[in-house]
């Protein structure tokens, strides 16, 4: 048979099988596919290479702008058992984006790595089970690439989802959730991979507290497994906003980590910023001097923020909206870095609207995915304003809450995680 322009070869085939350890690539399959035959000398193969762009012209998930070449290149593949490579390119592929499909090839190629030579795991956040929730389908599960960007109306639950994952590093995430006025129970699994491959779960009772088990075994708090940073500027104090002790309560880090990580922007390279630091807020005159000072004696500290073009520099409150928002992505950014050097980190991100709209995604799209090759990202956004196309192009991983319409009078219909 003549292989078409953009197939696979069979040294390209036995590449990508034997990367995958002669697995399936999928989380949740990881069949073996070779095994012994029916004869001695015979062995079966259940497997195959998957294209993740089609190789045709209107296959699954398109071209991708690729050519022939790039088409018929390994890193366009993903091993697969033969269900899921018949899976996956159902429906044009619909339910198995780009993105998604390369995580996992990655996530999975890791795996055989450190099962096979020993090496550390790659840190991985690979998807949240929410097994019941007053919100969503029983049993949804929200798989996470590099960056998942989820969409959907107000009140569809986006900001719950990053409560319920944000809540691993801070309890505090889930006031509206616990207590004797929550009306419902909540389970969720998040699993993931650090030294090796664990499940974090999370459960509250109807009117009760939060619980958390790792690894099925109950702990007595949220355990440090998972880290996060959670970036919602709406819940900013106008008067925190440059102050030091305000953004360090606003990232939920000490002052001394907030410090570090304002340095850091300037330091590692931030292409919009030449440097940040906090220095004393000077006594205008005519003040008194305790408005310079903290109840407790030590000096208010304000953010001052050096711009490249133009070259200005001002404490971050002489500055417009919109750099207000820079900084603050690029602050979380460098946190999120930080603290990804020890455990699998989530930057959450609640752009309500500032962040990812159409106009400013070339802007944030960068920093972003330069982001995600030390941690994973969660965009949630009202869905009118994302730019999907352009987020295909980045190969996020994009959702949608679908929910139901209301009926007044009646509960509130489940909603659905759809990928996009
Ligand atoms: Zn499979």
């Amino acid at each position: 048979m003549s292989a078409r322009p953009g197939d696979f070869t069979e040294t390209i085939k036995k590449l990508l099988a034997d990367r995958a350890g002669h697995e399936c690539s999928m989380p949740y399959c990881r069949v073996r596919t070779v095994g012994p035959g029916a004869a001695a000398t015979q062995t079966a193969k259940v497997g195959q290479a998957s294209h993740i762009y089609s190789a045709g012209l209107n296959g699954p998930r398109g071209r991708g702008g690729l050519s022939d070449d790039q088409l018929a290149d390994p890193s366009n593949g993903i091993w697969t058992c033969e269900l899921h490579g018949k899976d996956v390119d159902n429906n044009k592929g619909d339910a198995f984006p780009a993105g998604l499909l390369r995580s996992w090839k990655e996530l999975h190629e890791a795996r055989v790595k450190r099962m096979s030579t020993g090496a550390p795991a790659e840190r991985w956040v690979e998807r949240v089970r929410f097994m019941r929730t007053p919100l969503f389908e029983p049993d949804s599960v929200l798989y996470l690439g590099k960056v998942t960007v989820i969409g959907g109306t107000n009140g569809a639950g986006k900001t719950a989802i990053c409560e319920w994952v944000g809540a691993v590093r801070d309890k505090g995430l889930l006031d509206r959730w616990t207590g004797s006025l929550a009306l419902h129970a909540i389970n969720l699994e998040i699993s993931f991979t650090s030294d090796k491959e664990h499940v974090l779960g999370m459960g509250i009772p109807v009117g009760g507290t939060a619980r958390f088990t790792l690894d099925g075994a109950p702990q007595l708090a949220p355990p440090l497994a998972i880290d996060t940073v959670f970036l919602r500027e709406r819940y900013l104090p106008p008067d925190a906003e440059d102050d030091l002790r305000g953004l360090a309560k606003f990232f939920s880090v000490d002052a001394d980590t907030i410090r570090l990580v304002a340095e850091e922007v300037g330091a590692s390279g931030n292409k919009r910023f030449r440097h940040m630091g906090f220095e004393p807020v000077p006594l205008d005159e005519g003040e008194p001097p305790e408005s310079v000072i903290h109840e407790d004696g030590a000096p208010k500290m304000q953010l001052i923020v050096e711009t490249y073009s133009p070259a200005e520099r001002y404490p971050l409150s002489n500055f417009s909206g919109s750099v207000h928002t820079e900084v603050l992505l690029s602050m979380a950014i460098e946190l999120a870095k930080f603290k990804s050097r020890s455990l699998p980190t989530l930057l959450l991100i609640e752009a309500a609207g500032w962040g990812f709209a159409k106009e400013v995604f070339r802007q944030v799209a960068g920093p972003i995915d330069e982001c995600a090759k030390h941690c994973q990202v969660i965009i949630i956004e009202p869905h009118n304003r994302l730019d999907r196309t352009r987020m295909h192009e980045h190969e996020w991983v994009q959702y949608e809450i679908d929910m139901p319409p209301i009926t007044r009078g009646l509960p509130r219909p489940p909603a659905k995680l759809k990928l996009q």
